[in-house]
C-alpha cells in the first residue's frame, strides 16, 4: 500500500485573458500549494479493476471520480493493466477553488509510480496531467507557479515565505462555467491589471506584505455579482478580520493571509465563532 498526500492550492492571483477556439478560456495565474490535503491511499488488488472509495459523499465513486481518471491515464501511458483501489479521505471541501479533485488526481499519478516503481519523473507524470484537467499539473509538482494556457504551462517561483492562509469555505453552490460564462459579458469593467509580475517579484524578494496587497483575481468581482453571499460575507470578514478578502480559482472559498500562527490562530478562532467551514493551512511545498 502507499499513501500519498493531495494538497490544495490556492490563487494568488488569476487574470482571465481570452477565450479560446477550444471554448477554455486563456488564463495567467500565480498558484500557490498549502498544506491543507487529501489523504489517498493505493493498494494493488487481483484483476484489473480500479475502484474508489472515500470519506464523503458529495463526490462520484466511479469512472467520473479524477482519481479513477489518474489512475486509467497512468495505465494506458505505462501499458500496466493492474488493478488498484483507490481510498479517499477528504479535507479539502469540494468545488470550492482550492482544486481538490485535481490534488486527488496528482497523488495517484505519483502513488502508482511508487506502488509499481515505474520510475518516471515528476515532468512526465504532469505531462500526463494535462489529459486529466488543466490544474493537476501543477498539483503534480506542487510548490509555487505561475501557470499559463489553460493552466498547464508552468513556470516555477522559488521562494521561501510560508506565511499562514485563513479560509473560508461559504455553503454557498458555485458554477464554473457560469463564472467564466460571465466573465466573458463583464470583462470590459472588471478586468484586473496584469498582476503576477509584482507577486513574483515579492515573493522573490520575501516581501511579505507586498505579496499580501498584490493579490488579484479577476473573477472575484463575477462571483460575487452572481452569489451575493458571497460579496456579503468577504465584506463581514473584511469588516472583522480588518484585512482584505480574497478568492481562489472560480471559488467560492475566500482566504486572507497572516504572517504569524499567533495572528492567523485568532482570525480563525474569531471566525469559527460564527462560520462552519474554517481552516488553517499554511504555503507549503510537496
Ligand atoms: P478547481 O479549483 O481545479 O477548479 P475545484 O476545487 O473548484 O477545482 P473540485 O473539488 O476539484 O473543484 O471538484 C470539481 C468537480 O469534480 C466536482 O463536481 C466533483 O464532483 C468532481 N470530482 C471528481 N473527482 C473528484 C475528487 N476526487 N475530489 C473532488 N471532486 C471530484
Amino acid at each position: 500500500m502507499v499513501i500519498e498526500r493531495a494538497n490544495a492550492k490556492i490563487n494568488l492571483t488569476l487574470n482571465v485573458l481570452n477565450k479560446r477556439s477550444d471554448g477554455y478560456h486563456e488564463v495567467d495565474m500565480v498558484l500557490q500549494t498549502i498544506d491543507l490535503a487529501d489523504t489517498v491511499s493505493l493498494e494493488e488488488t487481483p484483476g484489473e479493476d480500479i475502484t474508489v472509495d472515500a470519506t464523503v459523499g458529495n463526490i462520484p465513486l466511479d469512472h467520473r471520480n479524477l482519481a479513477v481518471v489518474a489512475a486509467e491515464v497512468f495505465r494506458h501511458h505505462s501499458g500496466l493493466k493492474r488493478g488498484v483501489h483507490i481510498h479517499i479521505q477528504k479535507q479539502i471541501p469540494v468545488a470550492a477553488g482550492l482544486a481538490g479533485g485535481s490534488a486527488d488526481a496528482a497523488a495517484v499519478l505519483r502513488g502508482l509510480n511508487r506502488l509499481w516503481g515505474t520510475g518516471y519523473r515528476v515532468e512526465q507524470l504532469a505531462q500526463w496531467g494535462v489529459e486529466i484537467g488543466s490544474d493537476v499539473p501543477f498539483c503534480v509538482v506542487g510548490g509555487c507557479a505561475v501557470a499559463q494556457g489553460r493552466g498547464e504551462r508552468l513556470t516555477p517561483v522559488y521562494h521561501s515565505l510560508r506565511p499562514w492562509v485563513v479560509l473560508v469555505h461559504p455553503a454557498v453552490y458555485v458554477s464554473t462555467s457560469e463564472i467564466y460564462g460571465s466573465w466573458q459579458t463583464m470583462k470590459e469593467p472588471v478586468i484586473a491589471e496584469a498582476c503576477n509580475e509584482e507577486v513574483v517579484r515579492a515573493l522573490e524578494a520575501g516581501e511579505y506584505a507586498r505579496v499580501q496587497n498584490a493579490l488579484r483575481n479577476d473573477l472575484a468581482v463575477v462571483a460575487c455579482s452572481l452569489y451575493p453571499e458571497v460579496e456579503l460575507l468577504r465584506s463581514r470578514l473584511e469588516r472583522t478580520l480588518q484585512v482584505s478578502v480574497h478568492m481562489s480559482g472560480s471559488g467560492p472559498t475566500l482566504f486572507t493571509l497572516a504572517p504569524t500562527h499567533t495572528v492567523a490562530r485568532r482570525m480563525y478562532n474569531t471566525l469559527r465563532g460564527f462560520l462552519k467551514e474554517v481552516y488553517l493551512s499554511r504555503f507549503t511545498s510537496l
